[in-house]
């Protein structure tokens, strides 16, 4: 591991001060960031650690919650109000990782976590998003948990956060601030597709810390799920998941949210499918159409080309629980 140096101030505009040059990083829950550094694939310079920053509560904004970026994954989980208002919020948190890691991973960080290939995480292989210009051995190598939608011939790594999924469907925004300012990003804008800069996971500037999420009020604490599938039944990322959302009314599906992990580089959100299914009646028939309209441009590497049809299953199954206000137990991992 490369020296580093550290500092852990109780402010923020103390610790916004000390992010500005080249190689600082903040250190939070230290879940995936210290096993990167254990592994010599993040290299700081200089650890800013922000456990002691007032970003550890809960707020009401409005209908809404405001979620400070310290919130650790487990109490964010069973949090009353999130329990409450934003049940899939919950589930698609307790599918991740395990009880240990989710006391504690943190909003902000769960948002930041990094990719789970394989090859990420071997320095002795190239890897563009490691080290840019060095190529990407994934291509034509293990591929089993790599993207299926919007890869580039630079990168076909996958966003593994199960939280984000969530978050996505909920049209959170994530509010961030610098040295020179603060601001919000929607959270469909702020992880990003590879394309020719891999090793850029978000849309964040040098020197941005997260220091919340905020969600909206929604409607959907009745016709929800977050359905995920994996290799291991827990403790395992996604090979596809699925947040389905709705809101029914007269028969009808109004509103209607469909977001999946583990297919992209980022949370894969499709509006056009959440269009087609707007003002139709809650049926398989349309939930089979609405995954084809998801999967047109989907693309397998070989080893994985099995997650296309397995993504078409989940998206229609998903569908169905969540119009059936059925979500997928989170005990019982028989798939209903
Ligand atoms: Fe690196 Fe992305 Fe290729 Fe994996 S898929 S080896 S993260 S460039």
């Amino acid at each position: 591991m490369k020296r580093f140096s550290y500092t852990r101030p109780t402010e923020v505009s103390e610790a916004l001060a000390e992010a500005e040059g080249e190689d600082v990083y903040f250190l939070a829950g230290g879940t995936n960031l210290v096993d990167l550094m254990k592994e010599n694939v993040e290299r700081p310079r200089h650890l800013v650690d922000i456990t002691h920053l007032p970003l550890d509560r809960i707020e009401e904004v409005g209908s809404g919650l405001k979620i400070g970026a310290l919130v650790p994954n487990s109490d964010l989980a069973h949090d009353p109000r999130v329990a409450e208002r934003y049940p899939l919020l919950s589930l698609a948190l307790l599918n991740g990782a395990s009880p240990q890691l989710r006391n504690s991973a943190t909003t902000g960080g769960n948002l930041l976590q990094r990719t789970r290939c394989y090859y990420f995480y071997d320095v002795a292989t190239p890897c563009n998003k490691r080290d840019p210009g060095t190529g990407c051995q994934a291509i034509g190598g293990l591929t089993r948990l790599h993207a299926i939608l919007g890869a580039s011939p630079h990168c076909i790594a996958t966003h593994p956060s199960d939280m984000c999924v969530a978050m996505a469907a909920l049209d959170a925004v994530v509010h961030v601030e610098s040295a020179s300012g603060a601001r919000t990003i929607p959270f469909e804008e702020f992880h990003r597709l590879p394309d020719d800069t891999p090793e850029r996971d978000t849309t964040l500037e040098p020197g941005e810390l997260v220091t919340a999420v905020e969600l909206p009020p929604t409607r959907f604490d009745k016709h929800y799920t977050y359905l995920k599938l994996r290799d291991r039944q827990s403790y395992a990322f996604a090979l596809v998941s699925v947040a389905a959302a709705m809101h029914l009314e007269d028969g009808v599906m109004t509103d209607v949210r469909l977001v999946l992990g583990g297919v992209a580089h980022k949370p894969w959100r499709d509006r056009d499918a959440e269009a087609f299914l707007s003002g139709k009646a809650p049926e398989r028939a349309h939930f089979s159409d609405a995954a084809d309209v998801v999967l047109a441009q989907a693309r397998g590497q070989g080893a994985n080309d099995f997650k296309i049809e397995l993504a078409h299953r989940a998206i229609v199954r998903a569908l169905d629980q969540a119009a059936r206000g059925s979500p997928q137990s989170i005990t019982d991992k028989r798939i209903a």
